[in-house]
């Protein structure tokens, strides 16, 4: 049997066996906010391959964060126009205007949420007597439902020009889904009780991630037939605390609890856990300091929640800097996205089309120099293309003709003195 199939079946399997110990775990807690992030991350961490790109991403972030915390860099002063795909991979298709409208408000509140012009951020004045040393943050996106250039090979009934919203069709959420690489794929089910949401840590658009919510806390308002956001977590902020993982954010409490760990940000008060419901602010104490209650990667109801700090808006700007390649161009009405130069980052490298058919194109940042190394292989680990460069300080492009190869998922290397990175093709006549 191939190895890294077995691989991920166990990993999938595991995942499940978790969410049933959350699901039991939570069952009295039925009220409370529980997302399942650091348990799926925990998981996804076991392959091999999965682990070597997050490893791979992480360094890219440190070097720009590194860059921004000393000044040397500005935090992206132009916005990230973030592509969005939406997946009910449980609903009925004649319920879709209503499924496309319940999207269309949640995207509205995340670009609130992510752009500090929320309407409750006016609570923060009150507050942040409690809090001297914080401010809160804005992060440098904005949100737009992909309309156009959508992938093949998905829901039929996907019309080119509509929101992309599949409906009644599996994404492949349990490891990723290569069809729709390059969007930030977010997948509306039925979870297990208790459990909100999950989403890669520092998650991966040109692997296909992909986070996965609850459809009874997606969006805001009346909803549509099995997709009610449901009180306390009606207000769409779950899917706001899920974007702050994929964005590279841990729990306010640093993940595993305890006040020896922090979550890395320097202005969020380090607490030991999370707190639930909702409470006055400045009236939780934790490890000395105040908790910080009313931010987003906090465990409280919707209505209590509102605010990222400075800090971690620092972390999130870093990281969409970071992968700012990874976007898929395009694929929405906004013109910005193609007309403004991509940032070249270095440990970042482009490779397309994915899925290919007869060529693939590797492009690499002009910082690239040295000697570097290309490889290919299959699932099976099998040795397909190999070459070997001395790469002179300009840009480069290399082919790779994929026309004899069979169809399926490969692994492309490429290995340098300066970085390296592993990314999945997919090949498709
Ligand atoms: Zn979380």
């Amino acid at each position: 049997m191939n190895p890294k199939f077995n691989l991920k079946e166990t990993m999938t399997f595991k995942f499940t066996i978790s969410m049933v110990f959350l699901f039991i775990s939570s069952m009295s807690l039925a009220q409370e906010r529980t997302c399942g992030t650091d348990e799926f991350m925990r998981e996804k961490l076991l392959n091999p391959v999965y682990k070597e790109n997050y490893k791979s991403r992480q360094e890219s972030f440190q070097s720009i964060y590194k860059t921004i915390k000393s000044n040397l860099r500005e935090q992206n002063q132009e916005t990230t126009i973030i592509p969005v795909a939406v997946h009910f991979p449980t609903a009925d298709e004649s319920i879709r205007p209503c499924l496309v409208d319940l999207v269309k408000d949640q995207i509205r509140i995340l670009n609130e949420d992510f752009s500090g012009t929320n309407s409750d951020i006016s609570n923060w004045e009150g507050v942040s007597t409690h809090f001297p040393e914080i401010s809160t943050g804005n992060i440098n996106v904005k949100f737009v439902l992909a309309t156009k250039n959508h992938p093949e090979n998905t829901d039929e009934d996907l019309l080119e020009g509509e929101p992309a919203v599949t409906i009644g069709w599996a994404f492949d959420e349990s490891d990723s889904d290569m069809r729709w690489v390059g969007y930030q794929n977010i997948v509306v089910k039925e979870l297990p009780g208790g459990i909100l949401g999950y989403s890669p840590k520092g998650g991966a658009p040109n692997f296909g991630d992909t986070l996965v919510i609850s459809n009874s806390v997606f969006g805001s308002g009346s909803g549509c037939d099995g997709f009610r956001p449901s009180e306390p977590f009606n207000l769409g902020r779950t899917l706001t605390h899920e974007l702050g993982h994929f964005y590279n954010l841990d729990h306010t409490w640093g993940g595993d609890g305890g006040c020896g760990l922090d979550d890395g940000i320097e202005d969020t008060p380090t607490i030991s856990g999370p707190t639930y419901g909702c409470v006055t602010p400045g009236s939780v104490t934790m490890c000395n300091n105040i908790a910080l209650t009313t931010n987003y990667m906090d465990y409280v109801n919707d209505a209590c929640m509102f605010m990222f700090t400075e800090g971690q808006a620092m972390i999130m700007n870093a990281y969409l800097t970071s992968i700012r390649r990874d976007w898929k161009t395009n694929v929405t009405q906004e013109s910005t996205e193609s007309e403004e130069p991509p940032i070249l980052v270095e440990g970042s490298f482009n490779i397309f089309p994915n899925p290919v058919d007869k060529e693939l194109t590797v492009s690499l940042p002009n910082e690239a120099e040295g000697i570097a190394t290309f490889t290919l292989h299959d699932l099976s680990g099998k040795l397909i293309f190999t070459r070997t460069l001395n790469l002179e300080n300009e840009f480069l492009q290399i082919k790779v003709n994929t026309s004899e190869m069979a169809n399926g998922l490969y692994f492309f290397d490429f290995n340098s003195s300066a970085f390296s990175r592993t990314m999945k093709i997919v090949v498709n006549h």
